[in-house]
């Protein structure tokens, strides 16, 4: 892993897609924009309705012939080839994840790629270890019958991808898809096609039978996520993005009964008690309200701290917020790098808007910056801090998705709970508190998939991962990932 600046460019290129073994660069082309400085870093191709069609032939041939008869030990060693291959190549991801991002060079290089490895290692470990279940019967007439069930793959496994952790959220599902003998066909965002394209080198250098893995790019609606969605020929589909994304595939996924796993959005709430220790509580909250620009579905964007602390709170947010220098340095990971498009931009600043006309109090940030040096063409906003506004605005109910939070005061604890839970997501919950009783307590009431205490996206891979309510259907994490992907099927003997 040698020294990177954020200087160092991808150099221009197509970024193809990748069917049944092989680079194919047939189809409009469309911009992939770098969000720093609005610069055009590449063109990706996008899938069209025989491009996917050619895609779904090929991961289903690929069942029927070499993938399919794979045993678990050599999908293990392919698994491990191919994290061998992202650390082999660990730099040119890295200066790819930033370059589409936009996202500080730390948070790629400490958690992005990384991550992304350790989720091939970690399903390449796990193949094998889902339990099949036995049951013996001798019935009143002396009869015997054993039931038992193995696991089979689904097939044809659709994983469709987010920008906000492009190659961490992409083989988060591609690796135990894989390990389970799926042939998979990846769809990341419109916004980082980069990485992506990456694996599929890798994964063809490690040799994966033709079909195993393919990746198609292109848009959602009216392109080829909703292409694949759709397909009759994908058995599954594997979702991370917006709730309403989610919806339209649930939709489309109906047609035929396709099993769905769903990793939607969160307006996530952090509940501060007067006995927290305020300094950590400070410095996880300024994290898990502006590190990736607010740009992770885990994100907190409804602070509730006990009122006794509640002004000396705000105070320190504020001071830590002012301090973060948006763009610069590299490895620093106190700074701050821009929202992903100028759309997305758009947005968030309509939320600045909404926020005054709503009556909130703008503590900090609510603007978008000007700078008269390479900034100024990036697409930043400053980080933002409100209070003061009453718990039905729509500030406080929609996922704003930048970073962005409102503080609040609460008086007891019943009011924390029920303040926490008044959302219609339910994906996670950060409690700061000393007090380990009330610790345990809380986080049992919270009506959230996750619930950190003392601590923000600390993750074990082999933990369940996934929402309540809005904010998702299933889990994912280990053996939840393994259930997922396959199925079982119950044998009936009778002897
Ligand atoms: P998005 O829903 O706009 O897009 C996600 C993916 O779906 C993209 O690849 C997109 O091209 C595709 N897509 C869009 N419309 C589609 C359609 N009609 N049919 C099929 N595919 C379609 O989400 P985004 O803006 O890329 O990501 C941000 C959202 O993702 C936020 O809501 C965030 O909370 C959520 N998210 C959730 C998690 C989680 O684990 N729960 C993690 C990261 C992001």
């Amino acid at each position: 892993m040698g020294h990177h600046t954020l200087t160092d460019k991808i150099p221009e290129k197509i970024l193809a897609n990748f069917i049944g073994g092989e680079f194919s660069s047939e189809g409009k082309l469309f911009e992939n924009i770098n969000p720093r400085d609005g610069s055009t870093i590449s063109q990706a191709v996008e899938a069209d309705a025989s491009a996917v069609d050619r895609a779904v032939s090929a991961a289903s041939a690929a069942l029927e012939g070499e993938w399919g008869a794979t045993s678990p030990a050599l999908r293990s060693r392919f698994l491990h080839l191919i994290a061998d291959g992202i650390e082999h190549r660990f730099d040119e991801f890295v200066s790819a994840e930033v370059a589409d991002t936009g996202k500080d060079l730390g948070h790629a290089r400490t958690i992005d790629i990384p991550r992304s490895m350790a989720n091939f290692r970690t399903y390449a470990e796990l193949i094998g270890s889902s339990k099949g279940e036995s049951i013996h019967e001798i019935g009143a007439d002396g009869s015997v019958t054993l039931n038992y069930t193995i696991r089979r793959p689904l097939g044809v496994v659709a994983a469709i991808a987010p920008w906000n952790l492009p190659l961490l959220l992409l083989t988060w599902k591609v690796a135990p898809a894989l390990a389970c003998g799926n042939s998979v066909i990846a769809k990341p965002s419109e916004l980082t096609p980069t990485t992506a394209t990456l694996l599929a080198e890798v994964i063809s250098d490690a040799g994966l039978p033709d079909g195993a893995f393919n990746l198609l790019h292109g848009f959602g609606g009216g392109s080829a996520g909703e292409l694949l969605a759709g397909h009759r020929g994908v058995d599954a589909i594997s979702f991370t993005g917006s709730s309403a994304t989610g919806a339209s595939i649930m939709r489309l996924a109906s047609e035929t009964v396709k099993p769905v796993s769903f990793e939607l959005g969160g307006k996530n709430a952090a509940i501060i008690f007067k006995d927290c220790d305020f300094d950590q509580a400070v410095n996880g909250s300024v994290r898990s309200a502006f590190s990736n620009c607010g740009q992770v579905c885990l994100s907190t964007e409804r602070i509730y701290v006990e009122r006794p602390i509640y002004d000396s709170f705000v105070s320190a947010m504020k001071e830590r917020a002012e301090s973060i220098v948006l763009g610069g340095a590299e490895d620093n990971t106190e700074n701050m790098g821009p929202l992903v498009s100028d759309e997305h931009r758009r947005k968030v600043a309509g939320y600045f808007d909404l926020a005054v006309q709503e009556g909130a109090t703008v503590v900090t940030g609510n603007e978008i910056p000007s700078f008269d040096d390479e900034r100024k063409k990036g697409f930043y906003v400053r980080p933002t801090i409100w209070t003061g506004l009453r718990e039905d605005a729509r500030c406080l109910h929609e996922e704003v998705f930048g970073p962005v939070c409102h503080v609040a005061p609460f008086d007891d604890e019943a009011e924390a709970v029920r303040l926490a839970n008044n959302t219609q997501y339910g994906l996670a919950t950060a409690i700061w508190t000393q007090n380990l009783g009330q610790a345990h307590r809380v986080a049992a009431k919270m009506e959230t998939g996750i619930v950190w205490v003392n601590s923000w996206f600390l993750r074990h891979l082999q933990t369940p991962f996934g929402g309540m309510k809005l904010s998702g259907v299933g889990r994912e994490g280990g053996r939840h990932s393994m259930d997922f992907y396959s199925q079982p099927s119950n044998i009936c003997v009778k002897s």
